[in-house]
């Protein structure tokens, strides 16, 4: 499942081949992946120009000089392929004037929509890991009440987490996954703000996690699977202390801790 890592991996592959690109064409071949009606979607974009790419959370969002927005969401199976062949699995092509971009998903959670700037329940995501200041970070958690791990996944507190990150986050901060974020303090707050960065930019130098079939946009795997601590390791020693990890469900999420080195 593509996580903030792994699209900021993808940015940075496709960003350099379509800024200031014209987009030429948008097809979809399965009308589930086009958010919306897919002949507005291309009308909305074809022949426009790119101004600019970035990353909004788990979106990939294509900017363009009209100022309407593309925002692509991998879902759990989808791919951004940079002039790969179409495949069983492709669900949209998007041909630009120097090349193809191919969207695969095999099990099509993944969306593309259209709008006239940001798609509005992007744009009212949470703050980005990577940039919310400590002091921030600090406030975030003292105002929201519950469970930190569920905390850690909701796109509207931060943006771009998701399962695997917030384990091996928590874990790095040594926070029970189930401690409860009002009585989280300070120097812990510290510790968990610090784990976020560190493991999110680690995973991004490694190029991601390839835990299913994740690759990039040029079809290269990541390798940061090979760093995880905790995550899916249920049953082997903790890294720490030896004691073996656990797994529990957590709203309905898998999720990987020390029972000895992570304290409520
Ligand atoms: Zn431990």
């Amino acid at each position: 499942v593509p996580e903030l890592p792994e699209v900021e991996t993808i940015l940075r592959a496709v960003a350099p081949r379509l800024e200031r690109r014209r987009l030429l064409e948008v097809r979809f071949l399965s009308r589930l992946v086009a958010r919306g009606s897919a002949r507005e979607i291309a009308e909305r974009v074809e022949g426009e120009t790119v101004s600019g790419v970035r990353r909004h959370g788990k979106f990939l969002v294509l900017e363009f000089e009209s100022g309407s927005c593309l925002a692509v969401h991998l879902g759990m199976t989808g791919k951004l392929l940079w002039e790969a062949e179409p495949g069983p699995y492709t669900r949209a092509l998007l041909r630009f004037e120097n090349g193809l971009l191919v969207y695969d998903d095999i099990r099509q959670f993944g969306r593309i929509e259209v709008a006239g700037s940001l798609p509005a329940r992007v744009a009212r995501l949470g703050p980005d890991p990577l940039s919310i200041p400590l002091e921030d970070f600090v406030r975030l958690l003292r105002v929201r009440r519950g469970i930190i791990k569920p905390l850690l996944l909701n796109q509207a507190f931060l943006r771009g987490l998701g399962n695997i990150y917030a384990d091996e986050a928590l874990f790095r901060a040594r926070i029970h996954p189930q401690a409860r974020a009002e009585r989280i303090g300070r120097k812990r707050a510290e510790r968990l703000h610090g784990a976020i960065r560190e493991v999110l930019n680690a995973a991004i130098a490694s190029g991601g996690s390839s835990i299913s079939d994740y690759v990039d946009a040029e079809g290269r795997p990541g390798s940061f699977q090979l760093q995880h601590l905790v995550y899916s390791k249920a049953g082997r020693p903790c890294p720490v202390c030896s004691t073996p990890i656990r797994r529990m469900v957590i709203a309905q999420r898998g999720t990987h801790y020390c029972p000895r080195c992570q304290r409520p």
